[in-house]
């Protein structure tokens, strides 16, 4: 067995990165990277927050990611404000994952500008773990015009605390016989899954730094923190175990899409639309992108879903969101949207939109499901699998359904047209 390794791949200021890739990607001579900038809701409202921030903004005037873009206009009457734009996030977002997934098998998307890939094994093709993460990094620069942070080790935990440890543009390794030099330094704060609260009570009872965690006895931890506790003091001392449940706790689950998680959450998916939707047409070509997706993923793993939710977020953000249960499951395409549309259309009263987002549980397995006798969803789902078994063979654009030819919404998921042009999109 070859030692494990995984990198952690972080992009630096990503909003913000992104954004100003963007702009030079569209011929606008300044890098806002280089000037003080923020990332930020609008300052029409006063109610936006900074999201991300350039070295200057942070140097010069002390930005901080969350203060208001109010207070930081009084001190920073002409720093340049970015409004935030996640359609661009979601496509620069996709790009990054594709280009590790052109590095190693196996990637795994820890939120929209984090992953783990894993480079056991990978040696071979591109040598010592350091070298290859600089290669990796100066491929991703080069090719998709923002720079990253890598963290090495034979574990996610010790990969994403190296990760960590200086910003940007850098490559750090921490492996275990390294925790004592590289990590117990360190204020407690800093390490993963210490939350200020948390902060707050290592303190009050002298744990100041991860070395002063480490050192504790793991009792007198379990009895104050309980589960949290045994966590903590196996993290501080540099070990996380494979519970096999995905999520961000335990570093588990190379891929969310294994039946136990889909049990435990449901299954669904969101899209963010770079221009308000205000038709009733064009939110239902967004709704049908959504089903197509959501309904291939429950085939995929032999479901069907009874619950349908279907959610929408305004241009100001605003959510809304309801639910429908229904007697017979279903995991066609074309029964999950009219599920959706109904639910939809019973709560959307025409105010803009600019995120949407279908979900279904309530989930009985494929074979043993009580369907209709009259519904025509078998029929429809033996198309559904005729069509998902093409998309597996040619690709996703192999079909797909005519209301989306010259369509400004893509047919599975969504993204836009408009940043098509983009060089991200691929
Ligand atoms: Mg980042």
């Amino acid at each position: 067995m070859p030692k494990k390794c995984y990198f952690h791949v972080d992009v630096n200021s990503a909003f913000l990165a992104w954004e100003a890739a963007w702009r030079i990607q569209h011929g606008d001579p300044v890098d806002i990277r280089e000037i003080p900038s923020v990332v930020g809701g609008t300052q029409a409202t006063r109610h936006g927050i900074v999201l991300a921030k350039s070295t200057l903004a942070k140097k010069l005037y002390k930005a901080q990611t969350g203060e208001s873009i109010f207070g930081l206009k009084q001190r920073a009457p002409n720093i340049l404000v970015v409004p935030p734009r996640h359609g661009l996030y979601e496509i620069a977002s996709q790009a990054f994952i594709d280009h590790l997934s052109d590095f190693s098998p196996k990637v795994e998307r820890f939120s929209v500008d984090e992953a783990f890939v894993e480079y056991t094994g990978l040696e071979k093709l591109y040598g010592e773990p350091e070298q290859a993460a600089k290669k990796l990094s100066a491929s991703i620069k080069q090719k998709l015009g923002f720079t990253v942070n890598i963290g090495i080790s034979s574990n996610k935990l010790l990969a994403k605390m190296a990760g960590e440890l200086e910003k940007p543009d850098k490559v750090h390794t921490i492996w275990p016989e390294e925790v004592p030099q590289k990590m117990w330094p360190l204020p407690i704060g800093e390490l993963y899954m210490v939350g200020r609260k948390t902060e707050e009570k290592l303190k009050a009872r002298g744990i100041f730094t991860i070395g002063d965690l480490a050192r504790c006895k793991e009792n007198m931890l379990r009895s104050s923190f309980k589960s949290q506790g045994s966590l903590l003091w196996n993290f501080a001392n540099g070990r996380c175990f494979d519970t096999g449940k995905a999520g961000a706790a335990n570093f588990q689950g190379m891929l969310p899409n294994n039946k136990e998680t889909i049990n435990a959450k449901g299954l669904g998916n969101s899209t963010t639309i770079a221009f308000d939707v205000e038709d009733m047409a064009c939110a239902h070509r967004v709704l049908l992108s959504l089903s197509e997706t959501v309904g291939s993923r429950l085939r995929e793993n032999g479901y069907r879903a009874k619950t349908i939710h279907v959610s929408y977020a305004t241009s100001e953000f605003k959510r809304s969101g309801k639910q429908k249960t229904y007697h017979f499951p279903c995991a066609s395409t074309t029964e999950i949207f009219s599920r959706a549309v109904e639910v939809f259309d019973s709560m959307w009263s025409g105010e803009p939109m600019r995120q949407m987002g279908v979900w279904t549980g309530g989930f009985s397995i494929y074979n043993n499901a009580q369907v209709s006798m009259f519904s025509k969803a078998w029929k429809q789902e033996a198309v559904d699998n005729a069509i998902d078994k093409m998309r597996k063979k040619y690709g996703n654009h192999a079909a797909f359904r005519a209301v989306f030819l010259n369509s400004d919404i893509r047919h599975m998921i969504g993204g836009t047209a408009s940043l098509r042009n983009f060089p991200y999109g691929g």
